[in-house]
């Protein structure tokens, strides 16, 4: 065992299934700590104009008996919990201060609720199943499953827990555990898999697996527009309103259900075996927030849910520890073709398939963009100098020379690092060529030999 055991902690979400009492108790907490931190957002926000600023939590801590002497119901809940939604408000006045954030916004009473509980949260386990204890509430079923076992239970027990409830009226527990980090053994990919991310296949893989866009909001839009007119018809207030509201959040619950389930199952299977073979996996960056300025574009964009891919694939390979290289989005991937590396002139977004002009090379856009992708992460393909003696001026890149070090040099922008316990870091990397390089319409290039010695691929 080593004598250093780096900590990590994990996070599952599990449904809950409170029983009527409980749900009524429930209400009572989530109620609590929801007007407990929209008060003290308030005082924050009142006391800013009289030159006040932000008080702190250990400040706001120390309120919270005055509180209660002032509404008696917030004693139905535990100081702790209640300690925890400031926290929560804490939170989100770091994130503003350090601009990762917007201001700190008040919590509705119709969206979803939630409420934190750092102490007192055991897990067991009946003949009947598997319940949850939180301070003031006991013995709520929970649905655990195997990923319950695989994070440490009943060894571990976890440390925090989550309640939430969704707007279609679900119950949640998002818990965390805490576990040993697991040393990995230093990396040497063979090879990298590029994934390439677009609106008609969600991903497509370098070796040509693709995910199919499962097209979720477009399969649902009539049901959801005809729930919304429903819904805006109803009178304010009216229990007919509450139950139309429902029906709209239900429909959209779904829509994210089927997004999520094809896209996990697809980075689960991806990352997985990238772990078992030792390889990396190379994704291209693209911000989303100016592409969804497109309005011709931003309905298809949002259904592809890119974002939700990026962030599964970050926390998947953070798990197994599979580095996750990014290329810079402005890297000309479907354009280039993997094989000669020359640039189509005129490829426009219709083109699902085109064939390279200089060698005749069929491609499919998706997966040969995907191939450029891992192409460019590894090194193995480097920018052409701006100025110099260009071989052809309609190709911008070249193959690496590997014989001359000075070459290794990536180009800044495109920012290749790797993720691994948590840090970003270099990427030390044993490259090698892929089978299609090799056995490319124009021959093996002389100057690189099939295997290829190591080098550090450095972004200074
Ligand atoms: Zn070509």
């Amino acid at each position: 065992m080593p004598a250093k055991q780096k900590k990590a902690f994990i996070v599952h979400k599990f449904r809950l299934y409170p029983t009527e009492e409980q749900q009524v108790e429930l209400a009572q907490m989530f109620g609590n700590c929801r007007f407990l931190f929209n008060k003290s957002l308030a005082l924050c926000k009142e006391s800013y104009p009289m030159g006040v600023g932000y008080p702190g939590k250990f400040t706001l801590f120390s309120l919270i008996p005055h509180y209660q002497e002032l509404y008696p119901f917030l004693n139905k809940t535990s100081v702790t919990e209640l300690r925890d939604a400031l926290t929560g408000l804490d939170a989100a006045y770091q994130r503003f201060f350090a601009k990762e954030g917007g201001f700190p916004k008040f919590k509705k009473r119709t969206g979803r609720q939630s409420m934190t509980c750092s102490q007192g949260v055991v897990l067991s386990k009946a003949k009947i199943g598997h319940f949850l204890k939180v301070e003031g509430l006991k013995n709520i079923p929970i649905n655990l499953d195997k990923r319950s076992k695989k994070a440490g239970f009943p060894d571990w027990q976890p440390k925090r827990a989550t309640i939430s409830k969704s707007p279609s009226g679900e119950f949640y527990a998002s818990i965390s555990w805490q576990t040993v980090a697991v040393e990995k053994a230093p990396y040497q990919p063979t090879s990298i898999i590029g994934i390439d991310e677009g609106i008609i296949n969600i991903a497509a893989t370098s070796y040509g697996r693709k995910l199919e866009n499962p097209r979720a909001l477009k399969l649902h839009t009539r049901r959801l527009r005809r729930a919304q007119r429903s819904l805006a018809r109803k009178k304010k207030g009216s229990r007919n309103r509450m139950k139309a509201r429902v029906r709209v959040a239900k429909i959209h619950q779904q829509i994210t259900r089927t997004r999520k389930f094809a896209i996990n199952s697809f980075i689960h299977h991806e990352v997985r075996k990238a772990a078992l073979n030792n390889q990396a996996i190379a994704i291209q960056s693209s911000p989303k927030k100016p592409q969804l300025k497109n309005c011709k574009l931003s309905k298809a964009l949002s259904d592809a849910a890119g974002g939700y891919l990026i962030a599964s694939l970050r926390s998947e390979c953070l798990s197994l520890g599979v580095p996750l290289l990014t290329v810079s989005q402005w890297e000309a991937t479907s354009s280039i073709c993997h094989k000669c590396l020359h640039k189509h002139p005129s490829l426009t977004l219709k083109d699902r398939k085109w064939r390279c002009l200089t060698c005749g090379a069929l491609h499919d856009r998706d997966v040969n963009a995907a191939k450029v992708i891992a192409l460019i992460a590894g090194g193995v393909i480097i920018p052409l100098p701006a100025q110099g003696n260009c071989v052809d001026a309609r190709s911008p890149y070249q193959w690496r020379d590997m014989a001359d070090q000075s070459a290794t040099k990536v180009r800044p922008s495109q920012g290749v690092a790797c993720f691994k316990d948590g840090e970003i870091s270099l990427f030390e990397a044993q490259v090698s060529h892929s089978e299609d390089f090799i056995q490319g319409a124009h021959g093996p290039d002389p100057r690189i030999s099939p295997i290829v010695t190591s080098g550090l691929i450095s972004n200074s």
